[in-house]
């Protein structure tokens, strides 16, 4: 069992994804399991107090009405250090208002983070140091091999947790015991039962200001490359003899090394889409080339639909679709998994034969099985029923689980350094084809579901 962190370090902590997302998530966690405790220093550019830090952390736990006494003990005790943090000098000295065994949790631009790993390799890090790294890993497989390489002068690669929250989102968590604690999914869950799988995670919100990260982007690499190729890996992967994260980061990278375009072909099968003006839910978005920040020269997609194939007996033939677009209409996250049709209705069996269709939903968390029954009415007239089932909210938010891990040294929900770069290997044809002009960059109204003629998604 490894050494529970005892002083989490956020490099990084004037920014957005601390305020946002990593103070709240630690906030629910200690409210929870109030008997941990964790000293936590923050280290940015800001030239902030000690004081200032605590009044952002505070504001922050208020968010999720954070209580306790393991938020007053980490309140106590939290400090914040100005410090460029790829200088060796100022992270020695970072390390050394440490105790216990810590972690560094990189919230910081990609480009900062292989400057700070580098800098460590001039820093011995205390026994037992984690180090947490947030998407995207790298910007090629080139330069994620070469991330993974100077990491590993660091620390060992069970010490590094390459964070992809969305294994924290409890849809995805229920996945598991959906799949492998049932009789009747995992028999049929294959490439002779099974004719497609979706991956759909399509938001009704534009740029939000994010202009500075997205345009560099996209919702390839946003979305795809990371985020959705994971929960691929999950819906797929062969089933674990145990939770422990060896089992499953085994599992997960046999699908993901298995993963490529389907056909090779990236011209036929993947779409890129970029959203103009329109109305959502009565806001009206500007063109995303009108979005402050942004280079419409970068020819950056909001919406990105790509065709793979998951390469193994169990998959054979299945094409696995991954779809994530802003400023669409509807709001929509889900897997659906189409079924084969029924090998022969009696005769006599009247009405629409549809795929039998089981849609996992991420927020609302549920589970919805479409089948054809004899409904009310003609006992011999096919209708639809649904059987659905409400998850409803996991304990945590899907940061507080992927922390939680992180200071338990558990790495199960974190991404293997081969697996991070595999992501890119599969991704590398469709950006290629795109750079390359091979496949057309379609405009869709913002509060449209996405350019008209594409492939339809069930
Ligand atoms: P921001 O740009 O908002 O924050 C980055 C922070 O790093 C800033 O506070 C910045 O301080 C600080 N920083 C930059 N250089 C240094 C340095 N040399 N020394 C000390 N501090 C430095 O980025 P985000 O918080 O949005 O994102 C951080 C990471 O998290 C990125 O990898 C992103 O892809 C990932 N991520 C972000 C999500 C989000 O919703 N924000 C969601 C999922 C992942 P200053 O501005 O003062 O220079």
């Amino acid at each position: 069992m490894a050494e529970a962190v005892q002083t989490l370090i956020i490099l990084g902590a004037g920014g957005d994804l601390t305020s946002r997302l990593l103070l709240p998530a630690l906030g629910q966690l200690l409210t929870k399991e109030d008997s941990r405790r964790v000293t936590l220093l923050g280290a940015g550019s800001q030239a902030w107090s000690a004081a200032q830090w605590k009044d952002r952390v505070r504001e922050a736990f208020a968010t999720v009405q954070a209580e306790g006494p393991a938020v007053d003990a980490l309140l106590e005790s939290t400090d914040y250090l100005t410090a460029d943090v790829t200088k060796p000098d100022e992270l020695r000295g970072l390390l050394g208002e440490a105790h216990g065994t810590p972690a560094l949790y990189f919230a910081l631009p990609p480009a900062v983070t292989k400057r700070v790993c580098d800098a460590l390799a001039d820093v011995e890090l205390p026994e037992g140091t984690r180090l947490a790294l947030e998407k995207p890993f790298g910007t090629d497989r080139r330069s994620a091999a070469a991330l993974n390489g100077r990491i590993a002068t660091l620390v060992p690669e069970n010490q590094v947790h390459r964070i992809d929250h969305f294994l924290g989102n409890s849809t995805v968590q229920n996945l598991f015991g959906l799949r492998f604690a049932n009789r009747i999914f995992e028999p049929v869950w294959n490439a002779e039962h099974i004719a497609r799988v979706d991956i759909v995670f399509d938001e009704t919100l534009g740029l939000e200001n994010r202009a500075g990260y997205y345009d560099h982007a996209g919702a390839l690499i946003d979305m795809l490359q990371s985020h959705l190729l994971q929960v691929l890996a999950v819906t797929a992967m062969e089933p674990p003899a145990t939770m422990h994260a060896d089992d499953l980061r085994d599992a997960k990278g046999i699908v993901l090394r298995a993963t490529r375009v389907r056909d090779d072909d990236a011209e036929a099968n993947s779409h890129r889409g970029r959203y103009t003006k329109g109305k959502i839910e009565g806001r009206t978005l500007p063109s995303y080339v009108d979005e402050e920040g942004v280079d419409p020269a970068l020819g950056t997609e909001t919406l990105a639909q790509v065709e793979f194939a998951v390469d193994t007996w169990r998959w054979a033939g299945v094409p696995f679709t991954l779809r994530s677009g802003k400023a669409i209409g509807v709001s929509r996250h889900e897997i659906v998994i189409t079924f084969r049709d029924a090998q022969r209705v009696p005769t006599g069996l009247r009405g629409p034969v549809r795929p039998t269709r089981l849609r996992i939903t991420l927020g609302p968390d549920r589970m919805t099985l479409e089948l054809n029954t004899n409904g009310p009415g003609d006992p011999r007239h096919l209708d639809r029923s649904v059987l659905q089932a409400d998850f409803g909210p996991g304990g945590l938010l899907a940061y507080g689980e992927v922390l939680g891990q992180l200071l338990d040294g558990d790495p199960s929900l974190s991404v293997r350094g081969d697996t991070a770069e595999e992501c890119w290997r599969i991704v590398a044809p469709v950006l290629k084809a795109w750079r390359d002009g091979d496949v057309p960059l379609d405009d869709y109204p913002a509060g449209s579901e996405g350019p008209a003629d594409w492939p339809a998604i069930p």
